[in-house]
């Protein structure tokens, strides 16, 4: 259950009314337990870690401060929101735009593979909340077309992956545009040691919240089918099949994520699984960003029940529909499984992750299970219906 622990309402939390009518127009009813650890702490200003599985509400408890705190009369940026991906991007900003609409404000999404003229001309409004990823909010910055230099939030979602080598220096970069006194924000589901010199070196005395004590794939099943590679389409299908038949029950899949290793892969995958006659979109890091942009928004919508694609779309993305993740090939690293797998089972539901296992991935099974303290088990003849 993830609602909140103490009890406490978002009437509680000294929010305006305007915020107050986004937040129950959206349908929250109640703060979740990270909601209700963060929201209080993090209108004081002071900087912050807060770590919380998957599914938790974690955007909400960074989106609803920074709307509290933000003065719709200056014209000035008030919150910059960073995250790793377009696609999360553009769903946060979606967030920001729903809870704050009766607050008169401006929210703008920013992201590579988009025209940089447009973003400098639409920057010629006051933007109170900008939402990017780190390298095309670098290119604003140091054109000074974004103005950081009043700004006093700096908030990074999937935080370890955009302190990760490849963004760090990005983010040092962006972050001597802002006041010394900025406060910086942190949310992810995993941290790992490499964050900490970030903190040591950048934060403040910051709260530290962490709420994965709890098992942190809780409401997933996680099943797996040793299988040889050849036989991985027809393993597939026969997941798929409407037909009932003798080694598996079928599946009811509501909608389901699809990962594969590479584009490559997911190309011929989606190509494939379209022969078999299911319907299925794809999308990955080589596309064009306008077409990625609408088979999201399409797969969202619910215009397809299936989607294959690479690691692009496994952190922070939000489709409640999607109740059975495959894993066509198995990940390499704990981390990008906890992701991935997270897919499914968001706030409080459940969900199903399968787990096609080739010879060569035996021992990443094992070490992943492991490391996550979780359990995968054989894939039964029969899976309960109940169980996502
Ligand atoms: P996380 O970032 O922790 O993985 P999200 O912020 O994407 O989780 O939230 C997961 C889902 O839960 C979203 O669909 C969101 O709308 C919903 N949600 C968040 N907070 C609440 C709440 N207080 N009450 C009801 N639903 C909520
Ligand atoms: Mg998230």
């Amino acid at each position: 259950d993830v609602t909140a622990t103490k009890g406490l309402d978002f009437e509680d939390l000294y929010i305006k009314r305007e915020l107050l009518m986004g937040i129950f127009e959206a349908g929250f009813e109640k703060p979740s337990p990270i909601q209700e650890e963060t929201i209080p702490v993090a209108l004081t200003g002071r900087d912050m870690l807060a770590r919380a599985k998957n599914g938790t509400g974690k955007t909400a408890a960074f989106v609803i401060p920074a709307l509290e705190r933000v003065n719709p009369k200056s014209t000035k940026t008030q919150a910059l929101i960073l995250v790793p991906t377009r696609e999360l991007a553009l769903q946060t900003s979606q967030v920001c735009k729903s809870l704050g609409k009766h607050l008169g404000i401006n929210v703008m999404v920013t992201t590579g593979g988009t025209g940089l003229k447009d973003d400098i001309i639409r920057l010629n409004e006051p933007v109170h909340i900008l939402v990017g990823t780190p390298g095309r909010i670098l290119d604003l910055a140091g054109k000074t077309v974004a103005d950081f230099s009043e700004c006093p939030t700096f908030i990074m979602d999937e935080a370890d992956k955009l302190l990760s080598p490849e963004f760090t220096p990005i983010i040092e970069q962006l972050l001597a545009y802002f006041p010394s006194d900025r406060q910086i924000m942190l949310f992810s589901a995993t941290f790992p040691l490499v964050v900490k010199s970030f903190m040591d070196k950048y934060l403040n005395k910051p709260y530290e919240i962490n709420l994965m004590d709890e098992l942190t794939l809780r409401g997933v099943t996680q099943y797996y089918a040793f299988v040889e590679e050849k036989q991985k389409v027809h393993c597939l299908n026969t997941l798929f099949s409407k037909k009932l038949t003798v080694v598996f029950s079928k599946l009811q899949i509501n909608q389901s994520i699809i990962f594969c290793n590479s584009t490559n892969r997911v190309e011929l995958l989606a190509k494939k699984i379209t022969e078999l006659g299911y319907s299925c979109f794809y999308s990955h890091a080589k596309m064009l960003q306008n077409h990625r942009n609408r088979v999201f928004h399409d797969f969202r919508g619910g215009v397809c029940r299936n989607l294959v694609c690479s690691d692009l779309l496994t952190r922070g993305i939000d489709i409640q529909a999607v109740n059975v993740v495959i894993n066509f090939d198995f990940p390499k690293n704990a981390e990008t499984y906890l992701h991935r797998i997270g897919r499914s089972g968001r706030f409080g539901h459940l969900g199903l992750a399968i787990n096609l296992i080739n010879w060569d991935d035996r021992y990443n099974l094992y070490k992943i299970e492991q490391e996550l303290g979780t359990e995968i088990f054989p894939i039964p003849p029969v899976i309960d219906k109940k169980l996502y």
